[in-house]
């Protein structure tokens, strides 16, 4: 995910280049996007260059109720700010905007490098309890066994306590 943008800080600003991406895989904190793919436009401004762009990642979860592997595909708008850390005309060194995070920096062969910058978007477009599906029933919490698949005979766990008022009712109407 490295565009050479040498031409584009040489050029006016407005000056823009579009970018096809398609990438194998990117390993994330906790899990692993085996693809990622869309399109960036990289568009010279004042003090840098600026990407914007979609993209879309499949990666694979671990469902928080079953613990099963499944895959997700994720969609997500994409935009950053990159800095030149030379300048093109005079060979410069120039320092980044304190705002400005360190990945955000374009090296010295004004290469930008924008996959840091994915792989945190990624993490954030993936569910925090992600779950294989609405219903997933997940483990007995007893057995272990998985109860998308069958049932188990373990006890089941004590009632609801906001249901014992109904229960009580019951209780009382059969003797
Ligand atoms: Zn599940
Ligand atoms: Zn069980």
């Amino acid at each position: 995910m490295q565009f050479n943008v040498a031409s584009l800080l040489k050029g006016p600003v407005g000056v823009t280049q579009r970018h096809r991406l398609d990438e194998a895989s990117l390993s994330l904190d906790d899990a692993q996007a085996e693809r990622v793919w869309g399109h960036v436009t990289l568009m010279r401004v004042n003090d840098g260059i600026w990407a914007s762009g979609e993209f879309r990642a499949s990666v694979t979860c671990t469902c928080s109720r079953c613990l099963q592997p499944y895959g997700v595909t994720l969609r997500f708008p994409f935009e950053e700010t990159y800095y030149p850390s030379l300048d093109i005309n005079t060979g410069v060194a120039r320092s980044l905007p304190k705002e400005a995070e360190a990945d955000a920096a374009i090296d010295h062969h004004h290469i930008l490098d924008i996959s840091e910058a994915v792989r945190q978007d990624i993490i954030l477009a993936t569910p925090m309890k992600p779950l294989c599906r609405a219903n997933c029933a997940g483990i007995c919490s007893r057995c272990g066994r998985d109860l998308n698949h069958s049932s188990c005979t373990c006890p089941k766990e004590v009632e609801d306590p906001r249901w014992s008022p109904l229960l009580d009712m019951l209780s009382h109407r059969k003797t």
